[in-house]
Protein backbone atom coordinates (compact mmCIF):
# COMPACT_ATOMS: atom_id res chain seq x y z
CA UNK A 1 0.00 0.00 0.00
CA UNK A 2 1.00 3.56 -0.75
CA UNK A 3 2.54 5.31 1.80
CA UNK A 4 3.77 9.20 3.00
CA UNK A 5 6.05 9.87 5.68
CA UNK A 6 6.49 13.67 6.60
CA UNK A 7 10.28 14.09 7.06
CA UNK A 8 9.39 17.70 7.80
CA UNK A 9 7.41 20.85 7.51
CA UNK A 10 5.29 19.07 10.06
CA UNK A 11 4.93 20.55 13.54
CA UNK A 12 6.65 23.82 11.91
CA UNK A 13 7.08 26.03 8.72
CA UNK A 14 10.09 24.72 7.40
CA UNK A 15 12.01 21.56 6.55
CA UNK A 16 9.30 20.36 3.68
CA UNK A 17 10.43 16.93 3.08
CA UNK A 18 7.35 14.33 2.21
CA UNK A 19 8.63 10.71 1.29
CA UNK A 20 6.25 8.95 -1.17
CA UNK A 21 6.43 4.73 -1.49
CA UNK A 22 4.48 3.21 -3.38
CA UNK A 23 4.92 -0.01 -5.89
CA UNK A 24 8.56 -0.26 -4.78
CA UNK A 25 9.33 3.17 -5.68
CA UNK A 26 10.28 6.06 -3.66
CA UNK A 27 9.30 9.90 -4.24
CA UNK A 28 10.36 13.05 -2.33
CA UNK A 29 8.16 16.03 -3.08
CA UNK A 30 10.20 18.61 -2.18
CA UNK A 31 13.91 18.48 0.46
CA UNK A 32 13.84 22.14 2.70
CA UNK A 33 16.06 22.92 4.99
CA UNK A 34 15.40 23.31 8.50
CA UNK A 35 15.18 27.06 9.56
CA UNK A 36 14.01 28.79 12.74
CA UNK A 37 15.29 27.32 16.51
CA UNK A 38 18.92 26.04 17.20
CA UNK A 39 16.80 22.61 17.62
CA UNK A 40 15.35 22.99 14.52
CA UNK A 41 18.93 24.09 12.51
CA UNK A 42 20.33 20.82 14.22
CA UNK A 43 18.00 18.71 12.22
CA UNK A 44 19.74 19.58 8.96
CA UNK A 45 22.30 17.84 10.01
CA UNK A 46 21.17 15.06 10.82
CA UNK A 47 21.05 12.10 7.75
CA UNK A 48 17.63 10.92 6.62
CA UNK A 49 16.24 7.94 8.36
CA UNK A 50 16.36 6.25 4.68
CA UNK A 51 19.45 6.08 2.53
CA UNK A 52 19.20 8.83 0.03
CA UNK A 53 20.44 6.33 -2.38
CA UNK A 54 17.24 4.36 -2.26
CA UNK A 55 15.36 7.55 -3.61
CA UNK A 56 14.12 7.14 -7.26
CA UNK A 57 12.82 10.73 -8.18
CA UNK A 58 12.21 14.07 -6.92
CA UNK A 59 9.92 16.71 -7.21
CA UNK A 60 9.74 20.42 -6.14
CA UNK A 61 6.80 22.92 -5.41
CA UNK A 62 8.80 25.96 -5.35
CA UNK A 63 12.12 27.04 -5.19
CA UNK A 64 12.09 28.60 -1.64
CA UNK A 65 14.63 27.30 0.74
CA UNK A 66 12.34 25.96 3.12
CA UNK A 67 11.56 23.77 0.13
CA UNK A 68 14.97 23.41 -1.49
CA UNK A 69 17.54 24.29 0.80
CA UNK A 70 18.41 20.88 1.65
CA UNK A 71 19.03 19.43 -2.04
CA UNK A 72 22.90 19.47 -2.05
CA UNK A 73 23.33 17.91 1.71
CA UNK A 74 20.63 15.39 -0.16
CA UNK A 75 23.06 15.08 -3.23
CA UNK A 76 25.98 14.70 -1.21
CA UNK A 77 24.85 12.04 1.48
CA UNK A 78 23.91 10.18 -2.24
CA UNK A 79 20.83 11.20 -3.93
CA UNK A 80 21.46 10.36 -7.68
CA UNK A 81 18.02 10.45 -9.22
CA UNK A 82 16.40 13.60 -11.16
CA UNK A 83 14.68 16.35 -9.59
CA UNK A 84 11.90 17.84 -11.28
CA UNK A 85 10.56 21.15 -11.46
CA UNK A 86 9.39 23.99 -13.68
CA UNK A 87 12.06 26.46 -15.79
CA UNK A 88 11.21 29.54 -13.30
CA UNK A 89 11.91 27.05 -10.02
CA UNK A 90 14.86 25.11 -11.58
CA UNK A 91 15.81 28.89 -12.47
CA UNK A 92 15.40 30.57 -9.21
CA UNK A 93 16.57 27.35 -7.19
CA UNK A 94 20.12 27.69 -9.08
CA UNK A 95 20.38 31.35 -7.33
CA UNK A 96 18.94 30.04 -4.32
CA UNK A 97 20.90 27.41 -3.49
CA UNK A 98 23.96 29.34 -4.69
CA UNK A 99 23.39 32.52 -2.37
CA UNK A 100 22.24 29.81 0.44
CA UNK A 101 25.75 28.36 0.47
CA UNK A 102 27.45 31.36 0.02
CA UNK A 103 26.08 32.92 2.94
CA UNK A 104 26.28 29.51 4.76
CA UNK A 105 30.44 29.95 3.55
CA UNK A 106 30.31 33.92 4.80
CA UNK A 107 28.62 33.11 8.01
CA UNK A 108 30.85 30.25 9.04
CA UNK A 109 33.48 32.59 8.37
CA UNK A 110 32.48 35.11 10.83
CA UNK A 111 31.58 33.25 13.33
CA UNK A 112 35.27 31.35 13.10
CA UNK A 113 36.86 35.01 13.23
CA UNK A 114 34.67 36.45 15.89
CA UNK A 115 34.31 33.42 17.67
CA UNK A 116 30.60 33.26 18.68
CA UNK A 117 29.19 30.13 17.48
CA UNK A 118 28.14 26.98 19.23
CA UNK A 119 30.63 24.88 17.83
CA UNK A 120 34.18 24.83 18.41
CA UNK A 121 34.48 24.80 14.42
CA UNK A 122 32.02 26.32 12.72
CA UNK A 123 31.08 24.84 9.27
CA UNK A 124 28.73 26.01 6.55
CA UNK A 125 26.45 23.19 6.06
CA UNK A 126 27.33 22.68 2.28
CA UNK A 127 29.74 25.25 -0.35
CA UNK A 128 29.03 26.47 -3.54
CA UNK A 129 30.52 23.66 -4.76
CA UNK A 130 28.19 20.76 -3.42
CA UNK A 131 25.56 23.20 -5.02
CA UNK A 132 26.67 22.16 -8.90
CA UNK A 133 25.91 18.11 -9.09
CA UNK A 134 22.12 19.56 -7.65
CA UNK A 135 21.49 21.87 -10.67
CA UNK A 136 23.60 19.07 -13.02
CA UNK A 137 20.62 16.66 -12.43
CA UNK A 138 17.41 18.97 -12.84
CA UNK A 139 14.92 18.49 -15.32
CA UNK A 140 12.83 20.66 -16.86
CA UNK A 141 8.99 19.72 -16.36
CA UNK A 142 5.62 22.05 -17.73
CA UNK A 143 4.35 25.05 -15.70
CA UNK A 144 1.05 23.62 -16.49
CA UNK A 145 -0.72 20.01 -16.79
CA UNK A 146 0.39 16.66 -16.93
CA UNK A 147 3.86 15.35 -16.57
CA UNK A 148 4.65 11.70 -16.18
CA UNK A 149 8.02 10.97 -14.14
CA UNK A 150 7.31 6.64 -14.38
CA UNK A 151 4.91 4.07 -14.86
CA UNK A 152 4.37 4.67 -10.69
CA UNK A 153 3.86 8.40 -10.88
CA UNK A 154 2.00 10.84 -13.17
CA UNK A 155 2.28 14.92 -11.70
CA UNK A 156 -0.09 17.72 -12.80
CA UNK A 157 1.03 21.37 -11.97
CA UNK A 158 -1.59 24.07 -10.69
CA UNK A 159 -0.16 27.94 -10.21
CA UNK A 160 0.30 28.57 -6.54
CA UNK A 161 0.32 32.13 -6.85
CA UNK A 162 2.91 31.94 -3.77
CA UNK A 163 6.21 33.07 -5.69
CA UNK A 164 7.36 32.77 -9.81
CA UNK A 165 7.13 29.18 -10.76
CA UNK A 166 5.43 28.16 -7.39
CA UNK A 167 2.57 25.24 -8.21
CA UNK A 168 0.49 23.19 -6.02
CA UNK A 169 1.06 19.35 -7.12
CA UNK A 170 -1.43 16.71 -8.14
CA UNK A 171 0.67 13.36 -8.17
CA UNK A 172 -1.10 10.16 -9.56
CA UNK A 173 0.03 7.22 -8.11
CA UNK A 174 -0.45 4.13 -9.97
CA UNK A 175 -0.06 0.92 -7.97
CA UNK A 176 -1.40 -2.46 -9.20
CA UNK A 177 -3.50 -1.15 -11.47
CA UNK A 178 -5.27 1.37 -9.65
CA UNK A 179 -4.89 5.27 -9.01
CA UNK A 180 -4.86 7.44 -6.35
CA UNK A 181 -4.29 11.05 -6.52
CA UNK A 182 -2.53 12.87 -3.47
CA UNK A 183 -2.70 16.37 -3.90
CA UNK A 184 0.37 18.71 -2.35
CA UNK A 185 -1.03 22.16 -1.76
CA UNK A 186 2.64 23.85 -1.60
CA UNK A 187 2.69 27.44 0.05
CA UNK A 188 -0.09 28.78 -1.22
CA UNK A 189 -0.33 32.83 -2.45
CA UNK A 190 -2.83 35.04 -2.17
CA UNK A 191 -5.72 36.13 -4.11
CA UNK A 192 -5.85 39.71 -6.45
CA UNK A 193 -2.17 40.42 -5.87
CA UNK A 194 -0.13 42.55 -8.34
CA UNK A 195 2.30 40.24 -10.37
CA UNK A 196 1.78 37.53 -9.72
CA UNK A 197 -1.68 34.66 -10.53
CA UNK A 198 -4.56 33.74 -8.48
CA UNK A 199 -3.64 30.06 -6.21
CA UNK A 200 -5.60 27.46 -8.40
CA UNK A 201 -7.41 24.14 -6.50
CA UNK A 202 -7.28 21.33 -8.24
CA UNK A 203 -10.35 19.49 -9.36
CA UNK A 204 -10.15 16.42 -7.37
CA UNK A 205 -8.03 14.95 -4.27
CA UNK A 206 -8.06 11.41 -2.36
CA UNK A 207 -5.62 12.80 0.06
CA UNK A 208 -4.38 16.35 0.40
CA UNK A 209 -1.56 17.40 2.45
CA UNK A 210 -2.14 21.22 2.20
CA UNK A 211 0.09 23.88 4.19
CA UNK A 212 -1.20 25.92 7.56
CA UNK A 213 1.32 28.71 7.75
CA UNK A 214 -1.30 31.53 8.55
CA UNK A 215 -4.36 28.82 9.69
CA UNK A 216 -4.89 30.64 12.71
CA UNK A 217 -4.50 34.46 11.39
CA UNK A 218 -5.94 36.81 8.99
CA UNK A 219 -3.75 39.19 7.04
CA UNK A 220 -4.16 43.04 7.82
CA UNK A 221 -6.70 44.55 6.09
CA UNK A 222 -6.21 47.69 3.81
CA UNK A 223 -4.29 48.86 0.93
CA UNK A 224 -0.50 47.77 1.28
CA UNK A 225 -0.12 50.94 -0.77
CA UNK A 226 -0.63 52.98 1.91
CA UNK A 227 0.35 51.07 4.55
CA UNK A 228 4.01 50.94 2.71
CA UNK A 229 3.69 54.96 1.65
CA UNK A 230 2.95 55.63 5.71
CA UNK A 231 5.77 53.90 6.59
CA UNK A 232 8.36 55.45 4.40
CA UNK A 233 7.26 59.00 4.87
CA UNK A 234 7.15 58.47 8.58
CA UNK A 235 10.85 57.44 8.53
CA UNK A 236 11.82 59.26 6.36
CA UNK A 237 10.68 62.69 7.52
CA UNK A 238 12.85 61.55 10.74
CA UNK A 239 16.30 61.09 9.03
CA UNK A 240 16.14 57.40 9.63
CA UNK A 241 16.21 54.43 7.25
CA UNK A 242 14.15 51.46 6.89
CA UNK A 243 15.28 47.49 6.91
CA UNK A 244 13.32 45.00 4.98
CA UNK A 245 14.74 41.36 6.15
CA UNK A 246 13.68 39.77 2.60
CA UNK A 247 15.48 37.58 -0.14
CA UNK A 248 16.26 39.21 -3.17
CA UNK A 249 13.96 37.07 -5.48
CA UNK A 250 9.75 37.63 -4.81
CA UNK A 251 8.63 39.74 -2.34
CA UNK A 252 11.35 41.92 -3.03
CA UNK A 253 9.69 42.65 -6.51
CA UNK A 254 6.63 43.54 -4.79
CA UNK A 255 8.00 46.04 -2.80
CA UNK A 256 9.69 47.54 -5.99
CA UNK A 257 6.62 47.61 -7.13
CA UNK A 258 4.69 49.10 -5.08
CA UNK A 259 7.71 51.57 -3.91
CA UNK A 260 8.03 52.47 -8.06
CA UNK A 261 4.15 53.39 -8.14
CA UNK A 262 4.22 55.58 -5.22
CA UNK A 263 7.70 57.15 -5.97
CA UNK A 264 5.59 58.06 -9.73
CA UNK A 265 2.74 59.48 -7.97
CA UNK A 266 4.67 61.13 -5.65
CA UNK A 267 3.09 59.70 -2.68
CA UNK A 268 6.34 58.76 -1.17
CA UNK A 269 9.48 60.72 -1.75
CA UNK A 270 12.39 59.35 -3.91
CA UNK A 271 15.20 57.80 -1.46
CA UNK A 272 17.95 54.99 -2.51
CA UNK A 273 16.82 51.64 -2.24
CA UNK A 274 20.21 48.94 -1.83
CA UNK A 275 19.04 45.42 -2.55
CA UNK A 276 22.06 43.94 -1.08
CA UNK A 277 22.96 40.48 -1.53
CA UNK A 278 25.64 37.93 -2.92
CA UNK A 279 23.42 36.54 -5.68
CA UNK A 280 22.15 39.54 -6.37
CA UNK A 281 20.76 39.94 -10.08
CA UNK A 282 18.36 41.84 -12.55
CA UNK A 283 15.30 40.41 -11.43
CA UNK A 284 13.44 42.35 -14.13
CA UNK A 285 15.59 39.65 -16.63
CA UNK A 286 13.72 37.01 -14.21
CA UNK A 287 10.85 38.13 -14.68
CA UNK A 288 10.92 38.72 -18.42
CA UNK A 289 11.92 35.50 -18.85
CA UNK A 290 8.89 33.57 -17.30
CA UNK A 291 5.97 35.86 -18.63
CA UNK A 292 4.24 32.64 -18.84
CA UNK A 293 4.09 32.79 -14.41
CA UNK A 294 2.68 36.21 -13.33
CA UNK A 295 0.60 38.78 -15.23
CA UNK A 296 2.79 41.99 -14.95
CA UNK A 297 2.86 44.31 -17.85
CA UNK A 298 6.37 45.35 -18.89
CA UNK A 299 6.44 49.07 -20.59
CA UNK A 300 9.00 50.83 -21.71
CA UNK A 301 9.82 54.01 -20.50
CA UNK A 302 10.41 55.95 -23.47
CA UNK A 303 5.91 55.75 -24.05
CA UNK A 304 5.67 57.75 -20.58
CA UNK A 305 4.01 55.00 -18.22
CA UNK A 306 6.56 54.74 -16.06
CA UNK A 307 9.13 52.86 -17.25
CA UNK A 308 10.00 48.99 -15.42
CA UNK A 309 7.68 48.49 -12.96
CA UNK A 310 10.24 46.48 -10.75
CA UNK A 311 12.57 49.36 -10.63
CA UNK A 312 12.61 52.19 -8.41
CA UNK A 313 14.21 55.41 -9.67
CA UNK A 314 17.50 55.18 -7.41
CA UNK A 315 18.24 51.84 -7.22
CA UNK A 316 21.11 49.76 -6.40
CA UNK A 317 22.45 46.06 -6.19
CA UNK A 318 25.64 45.27 -4.09
CA UNK A 319 27.08 41.85 -4.59
CA UNK A 320 30.29 41.99 -2.38
CA UNK A 321 30.66 42.28 1.17
CA UNK A 322 32.81 45.26 0.64
CA UNK A 323 29.44 47.38 -1.38
CA UNK A 324 27.60 46.07 1.59
CA UNK A 325 29.74 47.35 4.17
CA UNK A 326 29.52 50.55 2.09
CA UNK A 327 25.87 50.84 3.16
CA UNK A 328 26.75 51.26 6.79
CA UNK A 329 28.37 54.92 5.45
CA UNK A 330 24.95 55.66 4.11
CA UNK A 331 23.59 58.66 6.58
CA UNK A 332 20.61 59.71 4.20
CA UNK A 333 17.11 57.75 4.52
CA UNK A 334 17.27 55.35 2.47
CA UNK A 335 15.92 51.31 2.34
CA UNK A 336 18.17 48.39 2.72
CA UNK A 337 16.31 44.71 1.46
CA UNK A 338 18.62 41.87 2.56
CA UNK A 339 18.27 38.10 3.31
CA UNK A 340 17.09 36.66 5.86
CA UNK A 341 13.62 37.25 5.60
CA UNK A 342 13.11 36.28 9.11
CA UNK A 343 17.06 37.72 9.87
CA UNK A 344 18.13 34.29 10.98
CA UNK A 345 20.98 34.75 9.05
CA UNK A 346 22.97 36.33 6.04
CA UNK A 347 23.89 39.85 5.64
CA UNK A 348 20.82 41.41 6.99
CA UNK A 349 22.16 40.75 10.15
CA UNK A 350 25.12 43.36 10.03
CA UNK A 351 21.97 45.97 8.82
CA UNK A 352 20.49 45.03 11.68
CA UNK A 353 23.08 45.41 14.23
CA UNK A 354 24.06 48.82 12.64
CA UNK A 355 20.51 50.32 12.35
CA UNK A 356 18.33 49.00 15.28
CA UNK A 357 20.27 51.08 18.17
CA UNK A 358 18.71 54.35 16.22
CA UNK A 359 15.14 55.01 17.13
CA UNK A 360 14.70 57.45 14.00
CA UNK A 361 15.09 53.88 12.02
CA UNK A 362 12.49 51.24 11.33
CA UNK A 363 12.41 47.31 10.52
CA UNK A 364 9.46 46.04 8.53
CA UNK A 365 8.64 42.15 8.64
CA UNK A 366 6.58 41.32 6.01
CA UNK A 367 7.36 37.52 6.02
CA UNK A 368 6.01 34.24 8.58
CA UNK A 369 8.77 34.70 11.58
CA UNK A 370 9.20 31.43 12.61
CA UNK A 371 9.47 30.68 16.25
CA UNK A 372 12.94 30.98 17.49
CA UNK A 373 13.99 33.37 14.82
CA UNK A 374 15.27 36.95 15.93
CA UNK A 375 12.03 38.33 13.16
CA UNK A 376 9.71 36.67 15.93
CA UNK A 377 11.53 38.36 18.33
CA UNK A 378 11.43 41.61 17.20
CA UNK A 379 7.66 40.73 16.23
CA UNK A 380 7.03 39.78 19.91
CA UNK A 381 8.50 43.17 21.26
CA UNK A 382 12.59 42.31 21.91
CA UNK A 383 14.28 44.84 23.73
CA UNK A 384 17.70 43.83 22.51
CA UNK A 385 18.89 40.86 19.77
CA UNK A 386 22.02 39.22 19.80
CA UNK A 387 23.71 39.23 16.50
CA UNK A 388 27.41 37.70 16.29
CA UNK A 389 27.78 37.47 19.82
CA UNK A 390 26.89 40.89 20.84
CA UNK A 391 23.64 42.23 22.38
CA UNK A 392 22.30 44.75 20.34
CA UNK A 393 19.50 47.15 21.55
CA UNK A 394 16.27 47.65 20.05
CA UNK A 395 15.04 50.82 19.65
CA UNK A 396 14.25 51.04 15.96
CA UNK A 397 10.62 50.92 15.38
CA UNK A 398 9.38 47.58 14.29
CA UNK A 399 6.47 47.29 11.80
CA UNK A 400 4.29 44.34 10.55
CA UNK A 401 3.40 44.74 6.76
CA UNK A 402 1.21 41.54 6.47
CA UNK A 403 -0.27 42.86 3.37
CA UNK A 404 3.02 42.06 1.78
CA UNK A 405 2.90 38.27 2.85
CA UNK A 406 3.40 35.52 0.06
CA UNK A 407 1.15 33.08 2.34
CA UNK A 408 -2.75 32.73 1.80
CA UNK A 409 -4.39 34.11 5.39
CA UNK A 410 -6.54 31.68 7.20
CA UNK A 411 -9.78 32.29 5.32
CA UNK A 412 -7.61 32.77 1.93
CA UNK A 413 -6.52 28.92 2.61
CA UNK A 414 -10.33 27.69 3.29
CA UNK A 415 -11.17 29.59 -0.04
CA UNK A 416 -8.91 27.51 -1.86
CA UNK A 417 -9.79 24.10 -0.09
CA UNK A 418 -12.74 24.83 -0.51
CA UNK A 419 -12.15 24.57 -4.39
CA UNK A 420 -12.15 20.68 -4.60
CA UNK A 421 -14.94 19.36 -6.56
CA UNK A 422 -15.68 16.59 -3.58
CA UNK A 423 -14.20 16.02 0.14
CA UNK A 424 -11.06 14.18 0.27
CA UNK A 425 -10.56 11.27 2.20
CA UNK A 426 -8.03 12.51 4.48
CA UNK A 427 -6.21 15.92 4.95
CA UNK A 428 -2.96 16.22 6.68
CA UNK A 429 -2.30 19.62 7.83
CA UNK A 430 1.51 20.59 7.11
CA UNK A 431 3.70 23.27 7.53
CA UNK A 432 2.57 25.23 10.17
CA UNK A 433 3.38 25.97 13.70
CA UNK A 434 0.82 23.44 15.77
CA UNK A 435 -1.48 26.49 17.19
CA UNK A 436 -1.79 27.47 13.29
CA UNK A 437 -2.36 23.96 12.29
CA UNK A 438 -5.01 23.58 15.11
CA UNK A 439 -7.19 26.38 14.68
CA UNK A 440 -7.05 25.67 10.36
CA UNK A 441 -7.83 22.13 11.38
CA UNK A 442 -10.87 22.84 13.26
CA UNK A 443 -11.76 25.62 10.85
CA UNK A 444 -11.89 22.78 7.92
CA UNK A 445 -13.67 20.65 10.12
CA UNK A 446 -16.61 22.62 10.77
CA UNK A 447 -16.78 24.40 7.58
CA UNK A 448 -16.40 21.38 5.53
CA UNK A 449 -16.66 18.24 7.84
CA UNK A 450 -13.46 16.43 6.15
CA UNK A 451 -11.13 13.91 7.96
CA UNK A 452 -8.46 16.77 8.81
CA UNK A 453 -5.22 15.74 10.97
CA UNK A 454 -2.39 17.83 11.80
CA UNK A 455 1.02 16.14 10.57
CA UNK A 456 3.43 14.61 12.71
CA UNK A 457 7.47 14.58 11.97
CA UNK A 458 8.91 11.45 11.26
CA UNK A 459 5.11 9.88 11.08
CA UNK A 460 4.26 7.68 8.40
CA UNK A 461 0.58 7.58 6.90
CA UNK A 462 -0.86 4.63 4.77
CA UNK A 463 -2.77 5.59 1.72
CA UNK A 464 -5.74 3.68 2.01
CA UNK A 465 -7.47 2.85 -1.43
ZN1 LIG B 1 7.47 29.32 0.04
Amino acid sequence: MAQITFLGAAGCVTGSKYLVEAAGKRLLVDCGLFQGSNELKDRNWTPLPIDPKTIDYLVLTHAHLDHTGWLPKLVKDGYRGPIFANPATIELTGILLKDSAHLQEEDAEHARFKKYSRHPEPMPLYTGEDVDPVLQVMKAMPRAGSFVISPEFRVTSYDAGHILGSSTLELAITENGRTLVVVFSGDIGRYNQPILKDPATPPRADFLLCESTYGDREHQDGSPEQALADVVNRVAKRGGSIVFPAFAIGRTQTLMYYLRQLENSQRIPRIPVYVDSPMALSATDLYLRHQEDHDLEFRKEEDGTGGDPLDVHEFHLTRTVEDSKAINDVKTPCIIISASGMASGGRVLHHLAKRLPDKRNAVVLAGFQAEGTRGRALLEGAKVLHIHGETVPVLAEVVELGQFSAHAGKSELLRWAGGFQAAPRQVWLTHGEPTAALSLQAAMKSQFSWNVAVAKYLETVQLQG
